[in-house]
């Protein structure tokens, strides 16, 4: 029997699901074309994850040097050890100083330089003269809150052109059409239970990352993967999902983040001896590899018995040496981060920190206006109609096997507005809105009154912590065929828990309880691709680092791993990494044979 919940539709030419980063620059983008646009997000918008972003965001302005677009594609190619899409990374070097400069136009407090410029700092894996010279101070930044900045600007913008919010709307589920075409979104409002349909000629899942499917990360709280849940439940794919970043420096105990920039601006790592280790695995750009290349380091240096602390588990990062005017000026959040989690006075002593998981890489598949991809064996690049994705929540893939740091606000920006500019073209301001899909709605009706009543044995905190505590241990910096596979079949175990679930609160207004089934339902399939995905995986690439199969493998493993998620099933598929550029050399892009990959040295 269908579950009886009356609800208000409301029509819109784009539903953008979303206001971190990559949502807000969606929304404008697409509010500026004209197109009525409706942003719904379950957190108020500056509550966003984007907003915690502090290091900043990377775009070859040259304001600290010289600099070019072509050496930042290349940084990024490598930094991916050869799983992005060419033509996305691409769009994304050459477009940066363009969406960079939007943002400074919009209101963005930059930091400056003595000429007035927007200041940039160096950042892990960003050099000059395609990885031949010296690193490059490439990362636009607004002292150690860029993130905070951009949110709130963008939000402003947003407003000003007449975006229309809804604010703590939970989306649960998408409405398709019997033919595949994506009409909207189903809504539960949290202050005070009622519920909503979003029709949409083009629906937008900028819902953000899943970090909170491990024990610890940086991410916030809201990090659940909803895009992705609601993506696999319409039958749709996930990609790349194996990749799981590992940013070197979260606090050891509370996983809070130091930002990179903190290394940018000269601090560096120690051991139990006091060793400045990362000369010895990176001569050249020692603390500032990337972060799989760092993380790695460090866990090595614990393994070898050179880890510090009553236990030998974690690492030193140095800031004491820096001038004290310039951590305040520079790193002013971060240093009262270490004082609140470590209990640590940076102007004096090294601050405790340990590799924790902070991005994902993998995501839903998109090409570079962010549509989303149905990849078929037929057409690797098949577009679904009406739907988009951008920012974490998406997968371009510009990141590939390995996130560059200060490459995602970037991502953010490029894609939301690539996006605005996509449906710019293919939604028609004054077309008929798609006649809804009745028994979509009704299925994601049952799906959640099947939860809101749920009456069985396990608690949704305690399936998450066993989830988050297998995703930790058995997909963690170094794996082995052994621990993915007795991951999988844990993880097997667990997702099917998810028919036992016990809720107890059955009211609908702010039953975070509920909320919180929900998103553990979107963490699940988030959760179970990427181990699954991983266990196949054999080779190492970028973040993927298999004990067993250690070298990286061109031949068989340069394919985007494509997975679809029913219940606690995984159907893994492959297709082909796109290498195709958007300029020949001679039309001033970058030759051929200078992003071909090779091997990774740093
Ligand atoms: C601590 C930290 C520091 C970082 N620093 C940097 C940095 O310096 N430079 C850099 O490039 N990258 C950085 N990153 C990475 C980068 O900040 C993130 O990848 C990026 O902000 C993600 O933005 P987003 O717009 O995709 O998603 P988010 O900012 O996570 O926003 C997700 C949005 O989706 C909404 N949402 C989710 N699910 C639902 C649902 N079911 N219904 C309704 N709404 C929903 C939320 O309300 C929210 O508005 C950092 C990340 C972290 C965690």
């Amino acid at each position: 029997m269908t579950a009886a919940y009356e609800y208000e539709t409301h029509e819109y030419d784009v539903v953008v699901v979303g206001a971190g980063g990559a949502g807000l620059r969606a929304t404008l983008g697409m509010a500026e074309q004209g197109l009525r646009t409706a942003c719904v997000t379950k957190v108020f918008p500056t509550r966003s994850h984007t907003v915690a972003a502090q290091g900043g965001i990377a775009a070859s302005l040259s304001n600290m040097g010289p600099d070019h677009w072509q050496w930042h594609m290349y940084d990024t190619v490598k930094g991916s050890d050869w799983l992005g899409d060419t033509d996305a990374m691409e769009y994304l070097a050459r477009e940066a100083p363009k969406a960079v400069y939007e943002l400074e136009h919009y209101g963005v407090p930059f930091s400056r330089t003595e000429e007035g410029k927007i200041y940039q700092r160096p950042f892990g894996g960003h050099t000059t003269e395609f990885g031949e010279g010296p690193a490059v101070q490439r990362t636009c930044a607004a002292a150690d809150r860029t993130g905070h900045a951009i949110l709130h600007t963008l939000y402003g913008q947003s407003l000003k052109n007449n975006a229309e919010f809804y604010v703590e709307y939970f989306a649960i589920d998408l409405i398709m059409s019997d033919e595949g075409q994506c009409q909207g979104v189903v809504c539960w409002k949290l202050d005070d239970g009622t519920m909503h349909v979003f029709n949409a000629k083009m629906v937008v899942l900028a819902t953000g990352g899943y970090g909170r499917a491990y024990f610890s990360a940086t991410s916030a709280h809201t990090c659940t993967g909803d895009g992705g849940g609601m993506v696999a439940r319409a039958g749709l794919a996930l990609q790349d999902m194996e990749f799981v970043q590992f940013h070197p420096t979260g606090i050891y105990g509370s996983g809070c983040l130091i930002t990179e920039g903190a290394r940018g601006e000269g601090g560096y790592l120690t051991n139990s001896e006091g060793e400045r280790f990362m000369e010895r695995y990176a001569p050249q750009y020692k603390d500032l590899a990337p972060r799989d290349y760092v993380s790695r380091s460090m866990t090595m240096e614990i393994r070898e018995g050179r880890g510090v602390g009553e236990h030998g588990d974690h690492i030193h990062l140095n800031l004491s040496h820096l001038p004290s005017e310039a951590l305040a000026e520079r790193l002013p959040g971060i240093s009262e981060s270490a004082k609140i989690f470590a209990g640590v006075d940076v102007t004096k002593e090294p601050i405790p920190v340990l590799p924790t998981v902070h991005y994902n890489m993998g995501g839903i598949p998109t090409n570079y206006w962010g549509e989303v991809l149905n990849p078929t064996a037929d057409d690797p690049t098949a577009v679904v109609p009406g739907l988009m994705a951008v920012g974490e929540a998406g997968c371009a893939s510009v990141h590939g096997a390995n996130r560059l740091g200060s490459n995602s606000l970037i991502d953010l920006v490029v894609f939301g507005r690539a996006a605005a500019i996509r449906a710019g073209k293919v939604v028609d301001a004054g077309s008929a809105n798609p006649v809804l899909n009745q028994s979509q709605i009704d299925k994601a009706f049952d799906r959640f009154d099947g939860l809101r009543h749920a009456k069985g044995s396990i608690s949704t905190a305690d399936l998450r912590l066993e989830m988050q505590r297998t995703m930790q241990g058995d997909a963690a910096v170094f794996r082995t065929s052994e621990t993915m596979a007795e991951g999988v079949t844990k993880m097997t175990a667990i997702a099917a828990k998810l028919d036992d679930l016990a809720v107890t609160d059955r009211s609908l207004v702010w039953n975070s309880d509920l909320m919180e089934t929900l998103e553990l339902t979107n963490l699940m399939p988030n959760a179970l691709a990427t181990i699954v995905g991983a266990e196949a995986r054999e080779e190492s690439r970028g973040a993927h680092a298999h004990e067993d199969f250690t070298t990286r493998d061109d031949e068989k493993w340069r394919v985007h791993t494509v997975s679809r998620v029913d219940g606690n099933k995984v159907d893994l598929t492959y297709r082909p990494v796109i290498t195709d550029r958007l300029t020949t050399e001679a039309e001033g892009g970058i030759s051929e044979q200078k992003i071909a990959p090779k091997a990774r040295t740093f």
